[in-house]
C-alpha cells in the first residue's frame, strides 16, 4: 500500500468510526473546515490535558489563561499580521484556480531536483559497483543543468519574495513556463499578496461599525496579559503562560485533512526570559518538547528538527519539530526565539510601559520570550496517521487497529458480557458503574464477542473487559489487551490498579 492510499484509508476510517467528519455535510461541506466526532473529541481532550498538564501542572513558573478570540485592531498592526501575514497568490485565468506563487515555484524547483535523483539513479544501476557517485554528480552535463537551474530559480524566487517585488515573482513563474495543472496553460493574472486574517465587524450600528480580525493565533493574548499575570500571579523571571484557544486563517490553498484548516487550535505557551538568556531557553525548550513528542512511544527516528533559515519578522532563532507523516516530514510544533518583538511592539503601539523590574539585577526591562506553539488538530492527525494499522491474523482474518497510546485513548476499557443473558450484563454492568468515574468505559453487549473485539479495534480501545459464567463463580473477568490480543484473567477487585497503572497520564508526565 502506497502511503497516498494508507492516508486516503485513514480518512475514511477517521469518519467511519466517528473521529472526523467533513462540516456542513449535509450542505456538502465547507472546504478545509471539519467537525470532531465522539472518538476524535476524546482524543482531542486527552491531547489537550496531556501538553496542559506537562506545561502548567509540571512546571511552578508556567500558568494558564484562557483569552478573548476578539482582540482590540490594534493589536495585529503591532504584531505586524496586518502588514506581513501573507501569501502571495496568482490565479490561472482558464482554470480560475488560485494558487500560492511561491508554491508553484516551490514544486518546479522540486521537479528538476527529483530529475537530478533519477539520473543519478539511472547511473547507479548503468555502472553497478564501478559507480562514484561524487563524480557523477560533478560531471554529467544533464545533472548539472538541472542542478544549476533548480538553485538559480530559488535565487531569484527567494530575491523577490524577500523584496516583496511580486512582478518579478511573476516572471519567474512565466520564464519557467510554469502551467495550470488543471487546464494546462500558462495564462496567469498578476501576483497580489493576499492577507491570511479573517475579519468581521463588530457593532450594531454600521456607522459604527469596526473592522475586527479573528485572530490568526493566540500568542498575542498572552502578550496583551503579560503584566496583568505577572502582577496577579507575582511572577517572576523566566516565567511562562499557556494558552490552549482557536485560530483562524484563510489558507490559500487548503489540503491534507486535518493538517492545514482554515479553523484550528493552538496550544502555545511564551516562556518570558532575561535579554541574553534567550539561547540557552530556546535549546532547552527545544529538548523538552522533543521529549513530550517521544513520550508517546511512535518512535524516535519519526521525528526530526527542522532550522529555519529564513526567518519570520518576530524571530531570531527558529526551529520546527516535524513528524513524519504519511505525506512526508512536516511541521507540527514551531519553537521560536521572538526576542522583544512582541512586548516592545505593544508597549509602542498601546504607550503603556511593558516592562519588567527583575529583583536581582535591579533593572527594568522588556522581557525576551521563548514560545512554544503546537496545533492540536496536527497533533490529532500525528496519532491517527501513526497509530492505523492494517493486519493480517494468523487465523487468516485481517483487522483494522488504532494502536493510540493507552494515555490518550478516547475509549480507555470497554465492558462485554460474553452474552447477553444469564446475569452477565447485570454483572457487566456493576463493575462499568464501579471504573467509570475512573476510565472513559464503553458498555456493549451486541454481536459475537469476536465482532466486539473488531469494533474496539477499530477505535482504539486499548483493553477490553470480558465477563463470562466463571466471573460469577469466582468474581474474576478477562482482559484482552488491543495490541497483541493476549487475554489474561484477574480478579475484579484489582481492576482499578490495573487499569490506573496502564492508562493514567502520570508515568509518562514523569518522564519528560
Ligand atoms: P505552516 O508553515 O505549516 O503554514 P506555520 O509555520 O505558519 O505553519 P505557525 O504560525 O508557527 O505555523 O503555527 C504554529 C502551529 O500551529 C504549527 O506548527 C501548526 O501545528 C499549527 N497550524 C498553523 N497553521 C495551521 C492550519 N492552517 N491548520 C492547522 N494547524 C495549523
Amino acid at each position: 500500500m502506497t502511503q497516498e492510499e494508507l492516508f486516503k484509508k485513514l480518512i475514511a476510517h477517521s469518519k467511519e468510526y466517528g473521529y472526523i467528519f467533513p462540516s456542513s455535510e449535509i450542505y456538502d461541506g465547507l472546504s478545509a473546515v471539519y467537525d470532531y466526532g465522539q472518538y476524535g473529541t476524546e482524543l482531542k481532550n486527552n491531547i489537550k490535558r496531556y501538553w496542559w498538564d506537562a506545561m502548567v501542572k509540571l512546571h511552578e513558573n508556567i500558568v494558564g489563561i484562557d483569552s478573548a478570540i476578539f482582540m482590540h485592531p490594534r493589536i495585529w498592526e503591532a504584531s505586524g499580521h496586518v502588514g506581513a501575514f501573507n501569501d502571495p497568490l496568482i490565479d490561472n485565468k482558464d482554470s480560475k484556480k488560485r494558487y500560492r506563487a511561491d508554491v508553484l515555484l516551490e514544486d518546479y524547483i522540486a521537479k528538476l531536483e527529483e530529475k537530478v535523483e533519477k539520473e543519478v539513479e539511472k547511473g547507479k544501476k548503468k555502472f553497478g559497483d564501478a559507480f562514484d557517485e561524487e563524480q557523477f554528480r560533478a560531471t554529467n552535463p544533464n545533472v548539472l543543468r538541472n542542478q544549476k537551474k533548480a538553485e538559480e530559480v530559488r535565487n531569484r524566487m527567494v530575491e523577490a519574495l524577500s523584496a516583496n517585488d511580486l512582478p518579478g515573482i511573476k516572471q519567474l513563474i512565466i520564464d519557467c513556463e510554469i502551467a495550470c495543472p488543471i487546464s494546462g496553460t500558462k495564462n496567469w493574472t498578476d501576483v497580489r499578496q493576499f492577507n491570511l486574517m479573517f475579519s468581521t465587524q463588530m457593532g450594531s450600528v454600521s456607522e459604527d461599525a469596526n473592522t475586527i480580525y479573528l485572530r490568526p493565533e493566540t500568542a498575542q493574548g498572552i502578550f496583551v496579559n503579560f503584566l496583568n499575570v505577572q502582577k496577579t500571579g507575582r511572577m517572576k523571571i523566566p516565567f511562562g503562560i499557556a494558552q490552549i484557544g482557536k485560530a483562524f486563517r484563510n489558507e490559500i490553498v487548503a489540503r491534507q485533512f486535518i493538517f492545514r484548516m482554515r479553523e484550528f487550535e493552538q496550544m502555545e505557551t511564551q516562556f518570558f526570559v532575561r535579554p541574553g538568556e534567550e539561547m540557552k531557553w530556546y535549546e532547552q525548550w527545544k529538548e523538552e518538547r522533543m521529549r513530550w513528542h517521544r513520550m508517546l512511544g511512535f518512535g524516535d527516528n519519526m521525528y526530526r528538527f527542522h532550522n529555519h533559515d529564513k526567518l519570520a519578522h518576530y524571530a531570531n532563532a527558529a526551529a520546527d519539530i516535524e513528524f513524519n507523516f504519511p505525506f512526508g516530514f512536516k511541521e507540527v510544533e514551531g519553537i521560536h526565539s521572538r526576542a522583544d518583538f512582541d512586548l516592545g511592539n505593544h508597549q509602542k503601539f498601546s504607550g503603556k510601559k511593558i516592562q519588567y523590574f527583575d529583583p536581582e539585577t535591579h533593572e527594568s526591562y522588556v522581557p525576551y520570550v521563548v514560545e512554544t506553539s503546537i496545533g492540536v488538530d496536527r497533533m490529532v492527525l500525528l496519532v491517527l496517521s501513526a497509530a492505523y494499522t492494517e493486519e493480517k491474523l494468523e487465523n487468516g482474518e485481517e483487522r483494522v487497529v488504532m494502536r493510540i497510546p493507552p494515555i490518550l485513548a478516547p475509549v480507555k476499557l470497554a465492558v462485554l458480557p460474553l452474552v447477553k443473558k444469564d446475569g452477565l450484563p447485570e454483572k457487566a454492568r456493576e463493575i462499568m458503574n464501579e471504573l467509570k468515574f475512573e476510565f472513559n468505559c464503553q458498555y456493549d453487549e451486541k454481536d459475537s464477542i469476536g465482532k466486539r473485539y473488531r469494533r474496539q479495534d477499530a477505535i482504539g480501545t486499548p483493553f477490553c473487559i470480558t465477563i463470562d459464567h466463571q466471573s460469577l463463580e469466582d468474581n474474576t473477568v478477562t482482559i484482552r489487551h488491543r495490541d497483541n490480543m493476549r487475554q489474561e484473567r484477574v480478579a475484579i477487585k484489582d481492576l482499578r490498579g490495573i487499569m490506573d497503572d496502564k492508562v493514567s497520564m502520570k508515568k509518562a508526565l514523569q518522564a519528560i
